[in-house]
């Protein structure tokens, strides 16, 4: 078929041996992205001969500041941070993106380098795509112009609420948001994180997450492990987070409907299919 395409190794990356042998018992196809998946079938066919199937290995660190944008990467599963470095060495997580969004969105505000670091903190695939494909498509207008700037938008949200809770809600608050975030962007209910990579990503210290995390699991809301997270009841989880996390969500869902959730049993394979790759690549 069309849409599925077989795993091919990221040149630079170093896991080629790996996902060749993931490459010959896993499918993937460009809609399990969600802003993929709501193009009409003309846009989306335009583009797929140009996207590229590339593994997100854990830590990779996409971008970093300044550096110029050379593809707009498309993730099916796992998560990113863009983290912004003050001079003095200090991280501080801006956003996350997963199967919901996109990373490059510098190239389609008019920009072609990369305003932070972008990096890798749940491994797993991307679909990427080249700046002048990208561009040349975006200047056509019509739904993918529409589509990507309602991403920016929401995007501008999701920054805009970090900055509130960062100010104005206690470390438990901003950890729940945090948990609630990755987990709309996970296949399970497990994450795969440690205490030193949520201080960074809140940038709060990390006694502070430990104190937090504690306080979680007293209250059977999560179960920590050495850097494995499970979460045990979301809907506490949902009510002890601020309202920040909320906000962001019912901002992407105006914005962004999510198609993929039209075909329940393509969400059921994807979720499955994620799970596993994920596991592979953060082995
Ligand atoms: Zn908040």
């Amino acid at each position: 078929m069309l849409e599925q395409y077989l795993v091919r190794p990221h040149p630079q990356s170093g896991f080629a041996p790996r996902d060749n042998r993931l490459g010959l018992s896993v499918r993937h196809t460009p809609r399990q992205n969600r802003l993929l998946a709501a193009l009409p079938a003309e846009n989306y066919e335009r583009l797929l001969p140009h996207l590229e199937l590339v593994p997100l290995p854990l830590g990779w660190a996409v971008y970093e500041a300044g550096t110029k944008m050379n593809y707009l990467y498309f993730p099916t599963c796992g998560i990113l941070s863009r983290i912004h470095v003050t001079k003095d060495g200090a991280p501080t997580g801006i956003s996350i993106a997963g199967n919901d969004g996109l990373i490059g969105v510098a190239l389609i505000m008019g920009g072609d380098t990369s305003a932070r670091r972008v990096v890798v903190h749940s491994a797993g695939y991307a679909y990427r795509l080249r700046a002048d494909v990208l561009k040349r498509e975006f200047e056509r207008g019509g739904t993918l112009q529409q589509l990507l700037l309602r991403y920016a938008q929401a995007l501008i949200t999701q920054m805009a609420q970090t900055a509130v809770c960062n100010r104005h809600h206690s470390v438990v608050q901003q950890l729940c948001r945090w948990l609630l975030l990755n987990l709309d962007r996970s296949p399970s209910n497990e994450l795969t994180m440690t205490q030193e990579l949520i201080a960074t990503m809140l940038g709060v210290r990390r006694e502070g997450v430990t104190e937090a995390a504690g306080h979680l699991q007293k209250a059977g809301l999560i179960q920590y492990r050495r850097g494995h997270i499970t979460v045990l009841d979301r809907s506490k989880l949902e009510t002890l987070a601020c309202e920040c996390y909320a906000v962001v969500k019912e901002e992407f869902e105006r914005l962004l409907p999510d198609q993929t959730a039209v075909d329940i049993p393509f969400k059921i394979r994807t979720a499955r299919s994620c799970a596993r790759q994920t596991k592979i690549l953060a082995a």
